[in-house]
């Protein structure tokens, strides 16, 4: 006897192959914001980890494209080497592929766009958005969470000296090469990325504002990732459930 196997790509059965995956009987189709320093990455793996739906982050995408050499790729070449902004209808046409691939079919978490209110009107001609998740932290968190980041001259390794320190000061543990702050890391530097990101983000949260389909999800402190994600997971399925 044959068992059953759960298809590759589901067609319209519920198919639970994770205890902690649940599936989602509509799609799901979400954007997220987020602050450099906010772990938007993280959360959007444990989101895309429990509803089976791709984390597609545009600048990966960008990068890939022009590694791979496509078409697409050699025409942002262009623009990514000349220190400019890839135009926004080409990244619309790649995340249009992107989106009609079978495993979009429940949907998807996007992350790093869009990033203007025009982008956020082309994205609507190719899909849906259903929710928006803006997270939001204190301008203090993220400038100590930022700020004590350190990286090893030699190797690259990256320590934290609150939640992942070195054993000996100063010093990798990996290779015993120096640490050092990147100038990114500096508080005036952060800072200044900080207020970048608030005047780019303050329009589309208005604009999302608007259409009632966003909800911030504020670390208001050094919250451990574990109880944000409970906080994020209880929005997306209140939405789901509406
Ligand atoms: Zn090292």
């Amino acid at each position: 006897m044959e068992k059953t196997q759960c298809p590759k790509t589901p067609p319209k059965t519920k198919c639970a192959t994770d205890l902690n995956q649940k599936q989602l009987f509509t799609p799901m189709r979400l954007v997220i914001f987020g602050p450099p320093g906010a772990g938007k990455g993280t959360y959007s793996k444990l989101i895309s980890e429990r509803y089976n739906i791709p984390h597609i982050a545009t600048g990966d995408m960008i990068r890939e494209e022009i590694h791979k050499g496509t078409e697409l790729g050699t025409s942002m070449k262009k623009f990514v080497e000349g220190g400019g902004l890839v135009p926004d209808e080409i990244v619309i046409e790649i995340l249009r592929r992107r989106i009609s691939a079978p495993d979009c079919k429940n949907g998807f978490i996007l992350d790093g766009f869009p990033r203007t209110t025009a982008q956020a009107k082309a994205l609507e001609k190719i899909a849906d958005v259903d929710l928006v998740i803006n997270l939001t932290v204190p301008e203090d968190v993220i400038i100590r969470r930022l700020s004590s980041r350190r990286v090893c001259r030699n190797c690259g390794a990256i320590y934290n000296l609150i939640s992942m320190p070195p054993s000996r000061p100063g010093v990798c543990d990996k290779c015993g090469g120096e640490l050092y702050q990147r100038e990114d890391d500096k508080p005036e530097v952060i800072r200044r990325r900080l207020k970048e990101y608030e005047t780019q983000t303050k329009p589309l949260v208005e604009y999302y504002g608007k259409k009632s389909i966003i909800r911030d999800v504020a670390l208001v402190k050094e919250e451990k990732v574990e109880e944000v994600i409970k906080r994020v997971y209880d929005i997306i399925e209140s939405v789901k459930l509406k």
